[in-house]
């Protein structure tokens, strides 16, 4: 049995900040991420990738050169925690024990929840922004589409940054007009949500971006099939339980996603099988020595990489403090963000609070469409990301 310090699971957006973090902050500690991954990607680019704006490896680096020097890489994954005995075992059949625990494994998307996805995506007029595997596809339908139904659909539950869906649905429509086949296509956006957008002011201004962009949206839609052979999509309504089937030409599915399974199946989960934590100090609820941030916590924020960026100093501070019998003293405030393209030369920069508040860096109305904003996801995220978030310094 091998032991750390401070084990980490998950070295995507989260436990690559939090480590480099932790690190930065005092390179004696002993730390060790396990992450199965070879690659680790800066995700929110796949929204570009499928609108053709880069390709899908540019969003990529090799795991190991993301791992901050003086940081163990155990690559392997984890299958189930034993908190009660300060240790876990991984799918190689080794138990790793630790002092402290961080747990940033994700959010984990589940393509069988829609019958005939897992066989589709990929082919036939079926795309999805939300696998490195999947994500070329969708640039290669909505380029080849001249004439008939684009669909775009957003599930039911939590997923990765909330406005992504309807990104993808804004950038195919502007590449249609822009290519002067506009008038031969329907755009259609289906959600299971009541609305396009939780918080009011942002909701207003898709709500306008919608109607100019003549995209026909249908709400309380929850997409439960997709026949590809019949190119149907087939849906059970959330109010009246009905069926409802949409032919499309293409089709872009936001997959259903939930709390990875060998998180749900343990004693770290919440009740609905995320990783429970204070929603203020990161700190377990249950376990003083485990706490928890990113896309697998219960934060109950939207699931994004800008949401990260606020809660892994808070959750260094705590974990430190932790270790030192301190207070914690740290506390997030639910920030996240979400950069919603609207075309190829507009974004809206969404940035809110727990309580739904907006929360805007920018000293103007960012409820606004610019093309500064765009700029600032296409070149200015991403650099951030790759040379201060992920070095723990921004
Ligand atoms: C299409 C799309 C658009 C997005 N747009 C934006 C945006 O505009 N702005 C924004 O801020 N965010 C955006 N996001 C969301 C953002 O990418 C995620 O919120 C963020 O990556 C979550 O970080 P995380 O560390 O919690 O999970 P991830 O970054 O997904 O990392 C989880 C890691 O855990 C590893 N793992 C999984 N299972 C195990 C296991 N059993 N053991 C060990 N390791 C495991 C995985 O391999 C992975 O490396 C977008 C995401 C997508 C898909």
């Amino acid at each position: 049995m091998s032991h750390h310090q401070i084990l980490i699971v998950g070295g995507g957006t989260a436990g690559i900040t939090v480590a480099a973090r932790l690190h930065n902050a005092d390179p004696s500690l002993d730390i060790a991420v396990i992450e199965p991954s070879e690659k680790h990607y800066y995700q929110p680019l796949w929204t570009l990738v499928g609108g053709g704006i880069f390709r899908p490896e540019e969003s990529g680096r090799n795991e190991v050169d993301v791992i901050p020097y003086g940081v163990k890489w155990i690559k392997d994954a984890v299958v189930a925690f034993q908190p009660n005995e300060n240790q876990l075992t991984t799918r190689d059949g080794t138990t790793i024990s630790y002092e402290y625990l961080v747990v940033a494994p994700g959010i984990q998307i589940n393509w069988d929840k829609v019958k005939g996805l897992k066989e589709s995506v990929g082919k036939d007029g079926v795309c999805s922004n939300y696998s490195i595997n999947t994500v070329g596809s969708t640039w290669k339908f909505i380029r080849a589409l001249k004439e008939g139904t684009a669909l775009f659909t957003q599930p039911a539950g939590a997923v990765k940054c909330g406005g992504a869906p309807q990104k993808i649905c804004y950038l195919a429509e502007d590449h249609f007009r822009l290519t002067g086949v506009r008038d031969k296509i329907h755009v259609m956006f289906t959600t299971a949500g009541p609305r396009l957008f939780a918080v009011e002011k942002y909701r207003e201004v898709l709500e306008k971006v919608a109607a100019r962009k003549g995209v026909d949206t249908r709400f309380r839609h929850n997409l439960t099939e997709v026949r590809s052979a019949s190119k149907e999509a087939i849906y059970r309504h959330m109010d009246t339980d009905e069926e409802i089937v949409i032919k499309y030409d293409m089709i872009h599915v936001t997959p259903p996603m939930g709390a990875p399974d060998f998180v749900a199946n343990s004693e770290l989960a919440s009740e609905a099988g995320w990783v429970d934590v204070d929603k203020y100090s990161l700190q377990h609820t249950r376990f003083s020595n485990v706490f928890s941030l990113g896309d697998a916590s219960s934060l109950p924020t939207s699931k994004t990489g800008a949401a990260i960026r606020k809660q892994a100093p808070v959750l260094v501070k705590n974990l430190l403090a932790e270790m030192h019998h301190e207070p914690l003293t740290a506390s997030y405030d639910g920030y996240t963000s979400c950069p919603v393209v609207t075309g190829y030369d507009s974004l809206v920069l969404a940035e809110f609070d727990y309580d739904g508040q907006p929360a805007e860096t920018f000293p103007f109305d960012q409820g606004q469409e610019r093309f500064s904003m765009l700029m600032l996801k296409k070149f200015g995220l991403p650099a951030l990301y790759w040379h201060g978030m992920l070095k723990g310094r921004a």
